[in-house]
């Protein structure tokens, strides 16, 4: 997990305006989410009256066709929870305490 700066350094000394980078920001004021050009976003980090309204939030690249998303160390994306049954009897559903219960069940219940 990167910060602002360190997202944003990777796009230091290229032309902004041609990359298809967008920033995602909250405007503190009203809480709002809102997304800008990185261009736009870099007018305002210089801009000293509008720089401090804004939150970054997180990073949205499209210059490689294929979106990459990068968020700050505040903010991690919601990643839906797998659970897995790792030791579940794949043939009859059966929910064992541990690999070596698993085994028994299935001699038990399946040979
Ligand atoms: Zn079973």
């Amino acid at each position: 997990m990167a910060t602002e700066k360190e997202i944003l350094a990777k796009y230091e000394g290229q032309n902004p305006k041609k990359l298809k980078v967008f920033v995602y920001y909250t405007e503190k004021a009203t809480g709002i989410e809102n997304e800008m050009n990185l261009w736009e976003w870099l007018r305002i980090k210089r801009d000293r009256n509008r720089r401090d309204r804004f939150e970054f939030d997180r990073v949205v690249d499209l210059s490689e066709g294929v979106p990459t998303i990068e968020t700050s160390d505040d903010k991690k994306p919601e990643e839906p929870e797998i659970v897995e049954d790792k030791f579940q009897c794949p043939l009859c559903g059966f929910v064992a305490l541990n690999e070596g219960d698993l085994k028994l069940h299935k001699e038990a219940k399946h040979s």
